[in-house]
């Protein structure tokens, strides 16, 4: 069998505990199975610091891309109009998503290694009063920088809009205040910092913005209104659920829990983080993105000077002694990305920078 460590921002290494829990072929109609998509809803709410009736919680099949365009395309009404906030491909991507289901659409793009600016959202929304919904993502992870969700929060709320945020990259792994913030719509998904594996995405709703959507969606699979009404009367999925996902899903919060939630969570990624840009600028190799937006999650690395090596080399090399790294994805410069989230430790970034010195050295 193949076997190597994930060091990309999901899917990612999870443990074998998690893996084995699909082993088992679950039926999908009776109440043990209904009652495990209850209790993951149930501890999704309590991660986000919100709870019923104010909050609530929807779990989508499919990848990442459709929680959001499922909150993109059922949200918002013809007569309503979106901002996006966008800092790299994820923020694009929105803007994609609105094109496609031609909601109507306004796109504050900003250089991918700047956040955007709550002042400048403040102007624009004031400029543009037509505007009902902002959305924007926490973890950028085309580059890594963590944008500020809490400033965009409160001039967001001050104007009176719904706020979406697209926290893929970043929710169980950095800590946030959905309710405190009054974050509208907050979405994620199984194969990121809960460490679980990819088939379903999940969304946190306030749950009155959420009524207010009935009828509204433009696709009948990603209605997030008709998935919830199914799924919150007793834990039925409308469609074929990813049993097999949701079982490991929910190991996968157990041990999240056991590992002591979100505050241990968050600290094992920043110290790998720290370490990884630590031990790579020892070697004379950089973030791109700054100390001061530089988040935990993923980091964008440009190239040692005059490197004379390819990505695919230093993939292989690296790969070939148990680790998988990422290409780089930014627009304006040469880069490779490095994960530091799902099962990973101090001593696989350790290991980790070690190849990396051989291979310069050998280089
Ligand atoms: C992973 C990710 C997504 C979703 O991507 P999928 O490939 O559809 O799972 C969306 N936004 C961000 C910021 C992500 O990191």
């Amino acid at each position: 069998m193949p076997n190597y460590k994930l060091l990309t921002p999901g899917p990612l290494t999870t443990t074998d505990t998690v893996k084995k829990e699909m082993l088992f072929d679950h039926c999908t109609w009776d109440d043990d199975y209904k009652q495990i998509t209850l209790s993951i809803r149930e501890k999704l709410l309590k991660l986000a610091h919100v709870s019923e009736p104010e909050y609530t919680v929807v779990l989508m099949q499919g990848s990442g891309t459709f929680g959001v365009e499922s909150v993109l395309t059922s949200v918002i009404g013809e007569n309503d109009k979106l901002l996006i906030a966008a800092n790299g491909a994820y923020g694009e991507r929105m803007g994609d998503i609105a094109e496609h289901a031609g909601i109507p659409y306004l796109m504050y793009e900003v250089e991918y290694h700047q956040i955007p600016s709550a002042e400048k959202i403040r102007e624009i929304l004031k400029e543009h009063p037509e505007i009902t919904h902002v959305s924007m993502v926490h973890s950028e992870t085309t580059s890594g920088i963590l944008n500020d969700i809490a400033s965009v929060a409160k001039v967001v709320k001050a104007a009176g809009k719904t706020f979406i945020v697209d926290a893929m990259s970043s929710f169980g792994g950095v800590d946030i205040p959905v309710g405190e913030l009054g974050i509208d719509f907050i979405i994620s998904s199984a194969n990121k910092c809960i460490q679980g594996v990819p088939g379903f995405s999940f969304i946190i709703c306030n749950r009155e913005k959420l009524m207010e959507s009935k009828g509204k969606a433009r696709s009948l699979s990603l209605d997030l209104y008709d998935q919830w009404e199914t799924m919150n009367k007793d834990g039925k999925w409308r469609f074929t659920s990813p049993t097999h996902v949701v079982l490991a899903f929910a190991q996968a919060l157990k041990e999240m829990e056991e590992e002591g939630g979100i505050p241990a969570r968050a600290k094992r990624y920043e110290e790998n983080n720290h370490l990884l840009i630590q031990r790579m600028a020892e070697m004379g190799i950089h973030p791109y993105i700054g100390s001061e937006h530089q988040g935990p999650i993923i980091t964008t690395f440009l190239y040692p000077e005059h490197h004379n090596f390819s990505f695919q080399e230093m993939y292989q090399y690296i790969k070939d002694r148990g680790y998988a790294i990422y290409p780089g994805k930014v627009t304006d410069a040469d880069t490779f990305r490095i994960g530091n989230i799902g099962e990973i430790y101090k001593e696989d970034i350790e290991k980790l920078c070690s190849i990396i010195k051989e291979f310069l050295e050998e280089k």
